[in-house]
């Protein structure tokens, strides 16, 4: 048997073999090299890891790294060893070459036109991202064109397309960070909390304003649960929130009391919706925090601006009004009614009268209010019965109507209580009046006094317009009067009930008041009773 093909076989082999290891080494070489390039973000550090790399393949006496400019439309030097950068910039390579070369992707020779020896080897590595071209390593070496072979062009393209995507890569990476530190910016500027949660409720972002308003200590709170950084009020509001969110995309909440330290409890608005993914995936969420105070001055102050407009409309009018019926009444008698016919005159000047009481009554409720504001208004207790005063109001306004039916409750046994006589007829006149002028239509008006313990309950009651629940908590403000088509035409300024709740008050009681539209409405006033020492 002969023994050739045996040989050739093993020839075969051995060549292949030889063939794979080189290509192994090489891969391994290739491996390393662009794990140097390609590691780390830093601009220098990837330019002259790149131009080592090179040096180690090519070993050039100078180089340039021309990378494009998009502002100036040209490539300029970046990097440069061997030469400094301005020679190079001013020796860029003719542009159709670069460009031809950039276009074909490859490292190419390019002529030396000097003259003089000894001969360079001058040559261009280009630089393309997976992006756009990026530009081009211009070499010059002592070495002849040997170095110019199969295997060192397969690694220097390899290394120039490492280099090519860790420049892209950075440059991504910068921008990143630009548009995180703007998105942070903005962030940290907005003048309401932020805070943002994913679906588990850890926290993915805070600003500074949110710890400021939520009273969080340390800023140090992403990755965190929002169970574990807010209070448990706080949390229990963003439980029940979260479930509404999930369900409507988002919520607004506009009053939360919030007391991050306990004396100086805050109200803040509470605005949150969900996060999205470019799929309308739910990713998250996102709270808004306001602080309340300044907008609710705001509010304050509005609200008190319409109240002295609303105050001076209605003060006007109510002095309008008796005026010019005063004013009429007097003409008449000067110039109309017989000198002789008393009687006319009488009932003439009886309406002058009524009037002037209505307008002393203004003046005195407008002195009231500056004497409640500034302190000076002073009650002086002596036992009074409550019937008596209760009746001699009555008994005044029942002239003022006659489709009303008042009616009295009061236990026979009541005992003299402690306070101010006028001040204490002051409020019944008030809340009987009240009674009488928001029932339009008449009906029942029940005063009823029940006794307790330690105190007396008054119960004005009456069958009339009533109040919109929206409206009572405002009704005891100053100048404060419920604007309907049904009180447009009843008399008053607004003043009455924050006396009476001054008086009340200050006889150590409270009013409030029950009502429906419609169908009528209760005050309630309590007050002291039984106590020796409030009887003098
Ligand atoms: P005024 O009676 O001069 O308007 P008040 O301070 O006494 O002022 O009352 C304030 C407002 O409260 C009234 O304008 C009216 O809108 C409402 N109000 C008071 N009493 C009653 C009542 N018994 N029924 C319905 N509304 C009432």
């Amino acid at each position: 048997m002969s023994t050739e093909p045996i040989k050739a076989d093993t020839h075969f082999l051995r060549d292949t073999i030889y063939g794979l290891t080189e290509q192994i080494d090489l891969l391994t070489i290739l491996q390393d090299l662009s794990k140097k390039i390609v590691s780390g973000f830093d601009f220098d550090q990837i330019i002259n890891r790149f131009l080592d790399v090179v040096k180690e393949v090519v070993n050039y006496n100078a180089c340039a790294l021309f990378l494009y400019n998009e502002d100036l439309k040209t490539y300029r030097v970046v990097s440069s060893r061997g030469g400094p950068m301005k020679k190079f910039n001013d020796d860029v390579p003719d542009n159709k070459i670069v460009d031809w070369i950039i276009k074909e992707g490859r490292w190419t020779p390019i002529p030396n036109e000097s003259k003089t020896p000894p001969k360079k080897f001058q040559s261009i590595l280009p630089l393309c991202g997976m992006i756009k071209k990026l530009g081009f390593l211009f070499m010059i070496s002592d070495q002849d064109e040997h170095c110019y072979n199969k295997t060192n062009m397969t690694i220097l393209s390899f290394i120039a397309d490492q280099a090519g995507i860790a420049l892209e890569n950075q440059n991504l990476y910068v921008q990143l960070n630009d548009s995180r530190k703007y998105i942070n910016n903005i962030v940290e500027s907005i003048n309401n909390g932020i805070v943002a949660i994913d679906l588990s409720g850890e926290i993915t972002l805070i600003n500074k304003n949110a710890t400021a308003i939520l009273g969080i200590e340390s800023g140090d709170v992403i990755g965190k649960s929002y169970r574990e950084v807010f209070t448990d009020k706080l949390t229990k509001k963003i439980d029940s929130l979260i479930k509404k969110i999930i369900n409507q995309g988002y919520v607004i909440e506009t009053r939360f009391e919030h007391s991050p330290y306990k004396e100086f409890p805050i109200t803040i608005g509470i605005n949150a919706s969900v996060l999205l993914d470019d799929n309308n995936n739910k990713i998250g969420i996102i709270f808004v925090f306001r602080d309340m105070l300044a907008s609710m001055e705001i509010q304050r102050l509005l609200q008190q601006d319409e109240m002295k407009s609303e105050f001076v409309s209605n003060v006007s009018h109510e002095l309008r009004t008796p005026l010019s019926i005063i004013k009429s009444y007097i003409e008449a008698i000067l110039d109309q009614v017989d000198p002789e016919d008393y009687n006319t005159q009488r009932d003439f000047l009886n309406v002058v009268n009524k009037e002037t009481d209505r307008l002393s009554g203004l003046v005195n409720d407008l002195l009231d209010i500056s004497r409640i504001e500034s302190g000076k208004y002073k009650i002086s207790l002596t036992p009074v019965s409550l019937p008596e005063i209760i009746q001699s109001v009555i008994d005044n306004l029942k002239s003022e109507t006659d489709s009303h039916n008042i009616i009295t409750r009061i236990p026979s046994d009541l005992k003299p209580i402690s306070a101010d006589r006028d001040k204490m007829t002051q409020v019944f006149i008030n809340l009987i009046n009240n009674a009488i002028k928001f029932s339009p239509e008449g009906g029942e008006i029940e005063i009823q006094v029940i006794i307790m313990e330690k105190m007396l309950l008054c119960l004005i009651k009456d069958q009339g317009i009533g109040i919109a629940e929206e409206c009572i908590p405002r009704i005891f403000d100053k100048f404060y009067r419920v604007d309907t088509s049904d009180t447009y035409e009843i008399p008053g300024t607004g003043l009455g009930l924050p006396i009476v709740k001054h008086i009340i008050k200050s006889h150590g009681g409270e009013i409030t008041v029950k009502s429906e539209l419609n169908r009528g409405s209760e005050f309630i006033l309590s007050l002291p009773y039984g106590d020796s020492k409030q009887i003098k």
